[in-house]
């Protein structure tokens, strides 16, 4: 049943339990296709994840639909819907809600982490864009460029507004029904993975063939790397005996810990490199581009953020330190900040050492 075909290929599969699972492809944005899963279990016909809502987005759930009912005896509709339950509060994922809310009752679901990103989306969007800003000022970016970030990450204004959550997975014990959920904060304060029987729903928490976006926590309290290594170590512990990890994007994963260990892997070489390319004082834009190339668009944002990310990771933990601090002091506003190594004594290889040491 497994297929790595692309684009992306409606699919079925049976847990052990004998649940129906339906994967349904939806193309969020031109060529950016995310997965949604229809699960029937009893009297649970719930939707997992929902895509971006935008009319390819909405035009490929009502195909995949289709698909669905070509094959079962009797036609399932959007009304059917008992649940919506959201992995977590990206775009990609929960924004299909404006296209669904005026087709199911179904009661949408979502930890409590990202249930503001969904019911109070405009306040949510201007307090991170606003935190943005200070992070791309201190990160050094230019103020042209930085501008085009901050219009680009505001684009959701025009495809989602709010809407109401009917409840969240800790007011239901982290159960509903036959469904189990284990928060895994990192990519997304509020991210969850779904199990059902030897199915689990990784959202983008874990991935085939790529590593999850990473984002500072700076930005976004329980996002950053630290929060994601520790969500990949709970997850792979609760996962244990799940036969099939299926994604929020690209093919199932059948080996989790393989895949694991190459996301710590993949981790471990852009730490090491960013680390030993801080023996001299650089800001997060030249770690960026050390680390992925010159960027531009919504990549030199989404790099910036990774690089953010593992910048942040170093300085927490005691490994870099603020080479410009007396500019810092004397100014009010966002300082573009140069971090460098802080043990400046030890040779590199020690250190990379040290890092490895950290995390793995
Ligand atoms: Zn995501
Ligand atoms: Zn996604």
């Amino acid at each position: 049943m497994v297929s790595k075909a692309f684009p992306p290929t409606f699919q079925y599969f049976t847990t052990s339990g004998g649940a129906r699972v339906y994967r349904l492809p939806l193309e969020a944005f031109p060529n950016f296709w995310a997965y949604a899963y229809l699960v029937l279990v009893g009297d649970y016909r719930v939707l997992i994840d929902c895509g971006s809502g935008n009319d390819g987005s909405s035009a490929s759930l009502e195909a995949a639909l289709a698909q669905v009912n070509q094959q079962s005896d009797r036609p399932f509709r959007f009304e059917d819907l008992t649940h919506i339950l959201i992995t977590h509060g990206h775009i990609d994922h929960f924004s299909g809600l404006v296209f669904l809310c005026e087709r199911t009752k179904a009661l949408v679901g979502v930890h409590e982490l990202d249930l503001h990103t969904l019911s109070h989306h405009e306040e949510r969007l201007a307090v991170i864009s606003h935190r943005l800003g200070v992070f791309l000022s201190e990160a050094g970016v230019e103020a042209e460029p930085r501008e085009q970030m901050l219009r680009m990450h505001k684009f959701t204004k025009a495809i989602y507004h709010s809407l109401p959550v009917d409840f969240t997975y800790e007011t239901e014990g982290m159960r509903v029904g036959p469904f189990e959920m284990i928060h895994v904060p990192g990519h997304c304060p509020g991210h969850v993975a779904i199990r059902l029987n030897d199915i689990v729903f990784s959202g983008d928490h874990v991935l085939a063939g790529m590593t999850t976006h990473q984002s500072p926590e700076q930005l976004i309290p329980y996002n950053g790397l630290g929060h994601y290594l520790e969500s990949l170590s709970s997850f792979e512990r609760w996962a244990v005996g799940a036969r099939v990890i299926l994604g929020g994007h690209n093919a199932p994963i059948e080996n989790l810990p393989g895949r694991i260990a190459a996301i710590r892997h993949h981790i471990n070489e852009r730490l090491q490199t960013a680390f030993e390319f801080l023996a001299e004082g650089h800001t997060i834009v030249e770690v960026a581009e050390k680390l992925y190339g010159r960027m531009g668009g919504y990549n030199a944002l989404l790099v910036t953020e990774k690089a953010g990310a593992y910048v942040e990771y170093l300085y927490q933990r005691g490994m870099l330190e603020i080479v410009n601090l007396n500019e810092m002091e004397e100014s009010a506003q966002p300082v573009t900040i140069r971090y460098r190594r802080s043990n400046h004594s030890a040779s590199s290889e020690i250190l990379v050492q040290e890092v490895k040491h950290v995390f793995v």
